[in-house]
């Protein structure tokens, strides 16, 4: 592999990448489906990536299909997904790629006894399909992980409405964590300019999912002014959730569960940030009944932080620790939008204080391809800064995805998958250097409390 490294680092024109061989094969990070059983009867807790996850040398696909692109993949990130696939949860993604396998001969590709998982990437285009306009050889690029394939009308007012919608390296094969992953050429975006591999990589999948639930007309409809109640604001979603609402002029009511991750929330620019871990709130009882008393005293605290506000959006992702405490706050007439059920996935909310006082929930899904490029011209403009606080190797992928399972982490954890070291690609130096201390404000967090 280090001869396609020092190519396509060596390759000066367009040209010189289209005659660049395609490897066989190339290093992957794999799931296997002979080990689908692998932790059996453990806790979510104890199922330990480090056990599921291997570095594999696997076969390239030889050509790209109509429509697909083969990406050099220079750095990728660890998101939520890449814990579930390694955990094996809700369910094996295996299923997922039989599923796909079965739609046509080209997903057939897919359906195979590893899985390259990630969904995120920062690259070069190494080879285009037939039909592919938009792409050339050599251009720098990240993927976002929508892949779609439009063939029923259901899909054409929003693509996340497609029958066939699938999130790319949880749902289908050949994903990020590779040295060469396999898009189609409508997931491709420009590669920010004053950002690293490893920073340009880390922003797609969180910060596109953040932006339909807040901004979108899909999502919330965000407006200047908004309380946003923001959980986790500190991890992969809530970090670029936080930096969003800010953004738009609205302000966000942040919650963490320690001090340094509640520092990183101010350092972001928010002045309401609430210590769950401090405060200590309790929303469900022992014997498993929720504690309305508890969501009362943390709708108080949200008053205290707003002057006597409560939140008209909340963002959430928790799910079944909080959900019911999310309803609770929300304003009259405000909205509770959920793109996910980290603590497991049967809500209970108390539904009187949503009809009676006329609130909604939507429930969101990553971002279509607008949402996605709207969110990552963000990015180009270094108007949202990436959040990465720890970058590893390839070969440590398992450690990455434990430390985010652990929730160890803070914002997103970065993984060199070519680049042979961090602080490559930067083509627009003078533009980084006006944005440094954002850019770097989670890793300089990371380095401080490790
Ligand atoms: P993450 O980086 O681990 O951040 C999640 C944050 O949630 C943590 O930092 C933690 O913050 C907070 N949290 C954890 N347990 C909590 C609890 N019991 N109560 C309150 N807060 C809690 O993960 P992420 O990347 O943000 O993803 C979050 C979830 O969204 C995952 O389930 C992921 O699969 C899902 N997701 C879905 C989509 C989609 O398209 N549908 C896209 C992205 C992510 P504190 O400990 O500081 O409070």
């Amino acid at each position: 592999m280090n001869e396609l490294l020092d190519a396509v680092t060596q390759a000066a024109d367009p040209d010189d990448f289209a005659a660049l061989p395609v490897p066989e094969s190339c290093r992957a990070l794999t799931l296997r489906k002979d080990e689908t059983e692998l932790f059996a009867g453990l806790d979510s807790r104890d199922k330990d990536p480090r056990k599921s996850l291997h570095l594999a040398e696997v076969p390239v696909p030889d050509q790209p299909g109509p429509g697909e692109v083969l990406v050099a993949v220079m750095a990728s990130s660890v998101n939520y997904n890449t814990v579930w696939s390694a955990i094996f949860e809700p369910v094996p993604t295996f299923a997922f790629l039989e599923r796909y396998g079965r739609t046509s001969p080209l997903a057939r590709r897919h359906d195979l006894p590893y899985h390259v998982i990630g969904s995120d990437l920062a690259g070069y285009v190494l080879r285009t399909g037939p039909g592919v306009r938009a792409w050339r050889p050599g251009d720098r690029v990240v993927a976002h992980c929508l892949s779609v394939e439009l063939e029923s009308a259901d899909g054409h007012d929003d693509t996340m409405l497609d029958p066939e919608q699938r999130i790319w390296g949880y749902e289908t094969n050949f994903g990020g964590l590779a040295e060469v992953a396999l898009v189609k050429a409508n997931q491709l975006m420009p590669k920010a300019g004053h950002l690293t591999w490893e920073e340009a990589a880390a922003s797609g999948l969180v910060n596109s999912t953040a932006y339909r639930q807040l901004v979108s007309r899909n999502g919330a409809d965000l407006k200047q002014g908004d309380n946003v109640l923001v959980w986790g604001a500190a991890g992969g979603l809530g970090s670029y959730a936080t930096q969003l609402v800010l953004a738009g002029g609205a302000q966000p009511i942040c919650v963490v569960s320690d001090q340094a991750k509640a520092d990183l929330c101010r350092a972001m620019g928010a002045d309401a940030v609430i210590d769950r871990g401090a405060e200590g709130y309790r929303f469900w009882n022992a014997d498993g009944t929720q504690n309305p008393r508890e969501w009362r005293r943390f709708g108080s605290r949200i008053r205290e932080l707003t002057g006597g506000e409560d939140p008209d959006i909340v963002l959430e992702h928790p799910g079944r620790d909080t959900f019911g405490a999310s309803v609770y706050v929300t304003r009259r007439g405000g909205t509770v939008v959920t793109c996910a059920s980290t603590t497991g996935y049967t809500h209970e909310y108390d539904n009187r204080y949503l009809w009676m006082s006329l609130k909604r929930i939507i429930g969101s899904h990553f971002a279509n391809y607008r949402e996605a490029w709207e969110a990552n011209r963000l990015i180009c403009k270094a108007r949202i800064h990436p959040t990465l606080s720890g970058v590893y190797p390839l070969a440590d992928g398992g450690q990455a995805a434990y430390d985010v399972h652990r929730n160890r982490h803070q914002g997103k954890v970065g993984v060199l998958c070519l680049a042979p070291q961090e602080g490559l690609g930067v083509s627009e130096p003078e533009l980084r250097a006006q944005h440094i201390s954002a850019i770097t404000r989670f890793r300089n967090a990371g380095e401080s409390t490790a």
